[in-house]
């Protein structure tokens, strides 16, 4: 089997078969295919896509590039979320500990913020000690006997997808359909899940600015889940504004362990219970979906989610009495309000400018290799569809070093547009795909 062939199958618009997808998989994995070639294929891919039966023979060699976690000795559904990232989207971190207080475990292996949108791994390191490099067999107790494991991408779980990930990157092939979704259910079902519920993000502040695409990013998924025999199932969410008030690692997890307490903002929490309430349907446990919301948000309010979520904390190495005493996270020297310009209603937030400008602090990274600094961030005091009076604060700026002050109050304002007449904010939940 001649690679330049297979490449050149693809770039004519011919379908490859199962075995030639595999050969392209193994060969990059072990390192006989070069970059190169690779790279030419990835190209020839986004200009010509894959059928769904390419899809699955693709997704389910990057699968079994590396160790597949075998959870079957584990009792109970085995459910996982994944989202397709935002700006202020902490939901992993109420999420999880909330679907195990409901009866369900979740072994979920997380990423990194990249650009705008922030990662479940960096907030977690906000808490001092936690370690999220885990080895799997640690991870597989973690999730047998308290239901839940919070870790990074190991070395031995889909290495193919990190290889190729790293490859789309550098070679503007990361915002192709079946790359991205292959890429997803590789790792996901890698880690021995029964079913998975994904939040598909669409607006300012998501990888899909329009929901058409928002869609077919799911249907694809869900395609390939069906043809692994794995119930999936999608919420498509608004991100056309941050999630939550907060974006900054540590600020984030202020919120979370807040709306741990059931003292969460309100689109956090709706969110969040939303994704739990599919993750407990897809394992059969629901009868009635009012009935199973209420009894999550007793879950909140009553302490238990929040207890779960202390005892990962201290069995993964951090300091869980941040639980208690959220003022022993990282905090940023200074902060300063950005007021109101004007009076008025707060008609939009541009997102991922609202990203940019907590990137710029120093909460996130513009490369791979940046360093992030936990405690900086911002607090938003308005969200859209709020009235604010001029003077009145509307972002509060947490920072260390004032270098790029100037230009991230610029951003945000510019971000900001507050207009005379009120404006409806759309619901969280825009659609629902099974
Ligand atoms: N997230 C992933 O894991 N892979 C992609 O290709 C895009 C987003």
């Amino acid at each position: 089997m001649r690679f330049v062939e297979l490449i050149r199958k693809k770039r004519q618009g011919g379908e490859l078969s199962e075995q030639e997808l595999k050969r392209l998989i193994d060969a990059y994995t072990t390192g006989e295919l070069p970059d190169y070639q690779m790279s030419a294929f990835l190209m020839a891919v986004y200009f010509k896509s894959m059928t769904s039966k390419e899809l699955s023979a693709w997704t389910e060699a990057m699968l079994h590039s590396g160790q597949v976690l075998d959870l079957s000795s584990i009792t109970g559904a085995k459910v996982d979320k994944h989202s397709t990232g935002g700006v202020g989207d902490k939901v992993s971190l109420i999420l999880a500990p909330l679907a195990v207080a409901a009866g369900l475990k979740v072994p979920m292996i997380s990423g990194r913020g990249l650009g705008h949108t922030g990662g479940t791994l960096d907030k977690l390191e906000s808490i001092p000690g936690f370690n999220v490099n885990q080895s799997v067999e640690r991870f597989i107790d973690l999730v047998d006997t308290l239901g839940l494991g919070l870790i990074g991408q190991t070395g031995e779980v889909a290495p193919a997808d990190k290889k190729i990930y790293a490859l789309r990157d550098v070679t503007a092939t990361v915002e192709c359909i079946p790359l991205i979704a292959s890429s997803i259910m590789s790792k996901k079902l890698a880690e021995g899940i029964d079913a998975l519920i994904l939040d598909v993000k669409v607006g300012s502040g998501a990888f899909m600015k329009h929901i058409d695409r928002a869609r077919e990013l799911a249907q694809t998924m869900i395609g390939i889940g069906k043809a692994m025999n794995r119930p999936v199932r999608a919420l498509i969410t608004d991100m056309d504004q941050p999630l939550g008030l907060t974006i900054g690692n540590s600020l984030e997890v202020i919120e979370s362990i807040e709306t741990l307490r059931g003292e969460g903002p309100e689109d956090l929490t709706e969110i969040t219970i939303e994704l739990v309430t599919e993750m407990l349907d897809v394992a059969g446990s629901v009868t009635d979906r009012d009935q199973t919301k209420r009894r999550l948000l007793e879950l909140l309010r009553d302490g238990s989610a929040l207890s779960v979520f202390e005892k990962i904390i201290e069995a993964q190495g951090g300091d869980a009495s941040v639980c208690a005493d959220t003022s022993k996270l990282p905090t940023a020297k200074h902060t300063t309000v950005l007021e109101a310009w004007e009076g008025g209603h707060i008609n939009r937030i541009q997102a991922e400018s609202v990203g940019i400008a907590a990137m710029e602090l120093g909460a996130g990274r513009r490369r791979k290799e940046d360093t992030i600094d936990p405690a900086v961030g911002l607090v938003m005091n308005a969200k859209r569809g709020d009235k604010v009076e001029p003077g009145q604060p509307v972002v509060t700026i947490h920072y260390n070093d004032d270098r790029e002050l100037d230009k991230v109050k610029t951003m945000l304002r510019e971000a900001i547009v507050i207009g005379e007449a009120p404006t409806e904010v759309p619901p969280l939940v825009l659609d629902r795909l099974s």
